[in-house]
């Protein structure tokens, strides 16, 4: 008789008993996803990544908080080192998500939110860590339409004139990516994105 595979539910679960679910969020820059993923956080359902890059720090942003802020050298010496689960080039800029930040949370029953780029969830999905296989689950937010979200972008005025451009033309293709998800949200309201978003949660926490 062929050995079988040991099943991911006896796989290590810490005190809990239970691995945490690893809720991967993406979507255009404006689309309303950061603040969701923080959002939840905020309500204590989930304990946010917080990715490593190297663009400019926007003003209000703390380091440690929003991100870890690292020079090109610093964020390069942590990829030679193995450090990511992920990381890529967005916008022109380099991020990345910490092994660290994720692997022993969902081992130890706790629930993880990224909020990463299409090419950092194909990654994330392509990866063979058994766990995160186990406890992925994908969310696309799209914005209701392209109008829409150059207002966003513009009215949070986080962004240069040129920035501004380099997101909106990256949204179309980034766009392109959302049927490679497992769960799509058409963004409305600030309240009904998060309750979707919420809802998204507890399925996979029970499923
Ligand atoms: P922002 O500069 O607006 O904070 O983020 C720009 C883009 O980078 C967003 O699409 C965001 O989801 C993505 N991003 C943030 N952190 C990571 C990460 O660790 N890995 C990858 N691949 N993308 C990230």
């Amino acid at each position: 008789m062929g050995r079988r595979e040991p099943s991911a539910i006896f796989l290590n679960t810490g005190m809990s008993g239970r691995l945490g679910v690893l809720l991967l969020v993406s979507g255009p820059s404006g689309s309303g996803k950061t603040s969701l993923c923080q959002a939840l956080r905020d309500a204590g359902e989930v304990v946010y990544s917080i990715s490593c890059t190297t663009r400019r720090r926007r003003e209000g942003e703390l380091d440690g908080e929003h991100y870890h802020f690292l020079s090109e050298e610093d964020f390069e010496r942590r990829v030679s080192a193995g450090d990511f689960l992920e990381h890529a080039v967005v916008h022109g800029n380099r991020y990345g998500t910490l092994k660290g930040s994720v692997l022993e949370r969902l081992e130890s029953g706790t629930d993880v939110a990224m909020d990463i780029d299409v090419q950092g969830a194909a990654l994330v999905r392509g990866c063979e860590d058994a766990v995160i296989q186990r406890v992925l689950v994908d969310v696309f937010v799209m914005p209701p339409s392209m109008e829409e979200l150059e207002k966003r972008l513009s009215g949070r005025g986080t962004e240069s004139a040129g920035e501004m451009e380099v997101r909106l033309a990256n949204a179309a293709a980034e766009m392109a990516h959302a049927e490679e998800y497992g769960h799509r949200i058409v963004s409305g309201t600030r309240e009904e994105d998060y309750e979707r978003l919420l809802g998204v949660l507890e399925e996979a926490r029970v499923g």
